[in-house]
């Protein structure tokens, strides 16, 4: 069974007319999809019930079933979602005064093996498709009855690492007829995989770029992020300057500051010098706390001063509200989870 949520409106159309019916056919279709978002064909009353058999038939809606919800005392809430193959992955809701924001993973568990980050150290499964990500967008609308109107790719998984299905999601999750969440309002957070940024300055979406930088100098990035021994802070930040410079876009440079590691005013000069002139704004997260982890917290005091000096040096930078750390639901808590 093909999941009829891996295709966007374009190969939707394709397939309808493979199937020799109409393409406007697709269009209905897609708009009780993302619109109507229904959990059945059954549902989709203006097309024929022969149309009707002919879908169920060939295609799977992919409804995930809630194996656990938890929430926040701060109104977040974190999914774990029955991917319907055994695995199991990890989504968060966020509301804010200006409406509703999710955190998708991209992929069932992680290869880029960050020392800070709880979706390490777990097997690496595979990579989710398009309608696998799109679901989890759907899924978090229906049990909440709300419209979400901003992504973040910020769950498990490196999004360029699956790169076709991210960007394909997000030509679903962009689109009028689709989800229609405007592509300024869709972030793409990434590790570092150097060529895959030159390629999506490229694609001509006007979507955010998130770098998670963390530190100023390849010896301590590298302890932190293996990623940095294949592309170094000085590529890395090439091929930010290329993006911008074909997209206009500003970039945001995550920052997550972990007591004597990379919180020192040393530190902030040093991203000062490196970030000089570009178009971005850097976003300070306290670091949390993971199992085993090595890594403490700075202070909120030397946070606040950190963020401070960048500013007064000509550097934006605003600090990241901490939501849902109750529930593991905050910045790199995620992990994979098995049903089995
Ligand atoms: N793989 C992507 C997206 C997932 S992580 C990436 O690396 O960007 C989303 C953000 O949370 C990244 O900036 C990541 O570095 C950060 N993060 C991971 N673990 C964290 C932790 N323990 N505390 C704070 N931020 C963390």
């Amino acid at each position: 069974m093909k999941n009829i949520k891996d295709y966007n409106l374009d190969a939707l159309k394709q397939e309808f007319i493979d199937m020799g019916e109409k393409p406007f056919r697709a269009e209905q279709v897609f708009k009780w999809i993302y619109e109507a978002n229904v959990t059945s064909f059954d549902e989709m009353t203006n097309l024929s019930l022969e149309l009707r058999e002919k879908l169920k038939q060939n295609y799977t809606l992919c409804i995930y079933n809630i194996i656990k919800k938890q929430e926040s005392s701060d109104g977040t809430k974190k999914y774990l979602f029955d991917v319907l193959d055994g695995n199991a992955i990890e989504t968060v809701l966020m509301s804010y005064h200006h409406g509703y924001s999710i955190c998708v993973s991209s992929q069932i568990g992680c290869k880029m093996g960050c020392k800070f980050c709880a979706s390490t150290g777990i097997k690496f499964i595979r990579s989710l498709t398009s309608g696998e990500i799109v679901e989890q967008i759907l899924a978090v609308e229906r049990d909440n009855g709300i419209k979400i109107s901003n992504v973040v790719f910020m769950g498990i998984g490196e999004p360029l690492d699956n790169y076709d299905n991210v960007v394909n999601a997000i030509r679903i999750i962009n689109n009028q007829k689709g989800i229609n969440i405007g592509a300024r309002h869709i972030s793409i957070s990434t590790s570092g995989l150097v060529p895959k940024i030159y390629q999506l300055a490229e694609e001509n979406i006007q979507c955010t770029l998130s770098i998670s930088l963390h530190a100023t100098t390849d010896e301590k990035r590298s302890s932190m992020m293996p990623v940095n021994n294949k592309y170094n802070i000085e590529e890395l930040l090439q091929a930010c300057k290329d993006y911008i410079n074909k997209t206009n876009r500003r970039i945001s440079f995550e920052y997550a500051l972990a007591k004597d590691n990379n919180d020192n005013i040393e530190d902030a000069k040093r991203l000062i010098k490196l970030l000089k002139g570009m178009l971005c704004h850097v976003n300070l997260i306290p670091i949390n706390k993971i199992e085993n982890g090595q890594f403490i917290k700075s202070s909120n005091e030397n946070i606040m001063k950190f963020r401070d000096y960048l500013n007064e040096h000509g550097i934006v930078a605003t600090i990241r509200r901490e939501l849902g750390s109750d529930i593991d639901a905050a910045c790199g808590q995620l992990r994979r989870k098995n049903l089995k």
